[in-house]
């Protein structure tokens, strides 16, 4: 069913009222100033949206989206939202979130190419045919699709740290820490992937993503690691004090 515009202004009203009865005082805060503790670089997809994946209200997230969440260097768009999130802002934790499913994943594996948007997902495309024989052993469709979400994400960690932005943050010694996440959109949950980053020697430590294609890492969600966090401490060998 399509909403018509003047619904949506319809809802906008609702929502101020809902948000002001709440909290009064909330557009007054808001008007004075953001103070986000997180930059979300991702997907453009309609179904990923950093708020609500984070529970979190307006002013706690900057935002910046394309799609298949890439990092291009010659990106002018990027690299403002970045520098002033890192300069200005001064957020702590720069958050790369890809998604499974991904669109512009598929499209960078498609044979067809000659789009504005092929020239977009280049780098995507470009690793997936060097490691061509790699990905292809992954037969099911889907499956492949999104390994590749998740090598991009990892790419994009790397190709986020080696801005001169993220270096020069590390060199005069700010806290800056970026990570890479991935989100299911059919269970709502996020995954660490990684890497982490918070310096250059961490940056410096890290596998190529050659070897990345090579040694997929496992993505773990909340969920996924407190399970396991209990099945440890239940395990005999878990217990710090047995018996
Ligand atoms: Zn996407």
């Amino acid at each position: 069913m399509s909403r018509t515009l003047d619904e949506l202004f319809d809802q906008n009203v609702a929502w101020a009222d809902r948000k002001t009865r709440d909290d009064p005082q909330f557009f007054r805060r808001m008007a004075e100033q953001q103070t986000p503790r997180y930059l979300w670089i991702g997907c453009s997809d309609s179904r990923v949206t950093a708020n609500d994946v984070l529970g979190l209200e307006p002013g706690e997230v900057f935002v910046h989206r394309n799609i298949a969440n890439v990092v291009h260097t010659s990106d002018m768009n990027i690299l403002s939202v970045l520098e002033f999130a890192v300069e200005q802002l001064r957020i702590e934790h720069i958050i790369v979130c890809g998604h499974y499913g991904c669109s512009g994943i598929r499209r960078a594996l498609a044979e067809e190419r000659g789009a504005l948007l092929d020239y977009w997902l280049q780098p995507i495309a470009m690793l997936y045919r060097k490691h061509q024989l790699t990905f292809d052993r992954i037969q099911n469709e889907n499956l492949l699709i999104d390994r590749m979400c998740e090598i991009n994400i990892e790419m994009q960690v790397r190709r986020l740290a080696a801005t001169p932005i993220v270096e020069n943050a590390w060199i005069r010694k700010q806290p800056l820490n970026l990570h890479g996440w991935i989100y299911a959109i059919h269970d709502g949950l996020l995954r660490d992937l990684g890497p982490h980053l918070s310096s250059i020697a961490d940056r410096e430590a890290l596998p190529s993503i050659d070897e990345r294609v090579m040694n997929p890492a496992e993505a773990v969600s909340a969920v996924q690691r407190q399970a396991a966090e209990a099945f440890h401490s239940l395990s005999p060998q878990g217990r710090d004090h047995p018996g």
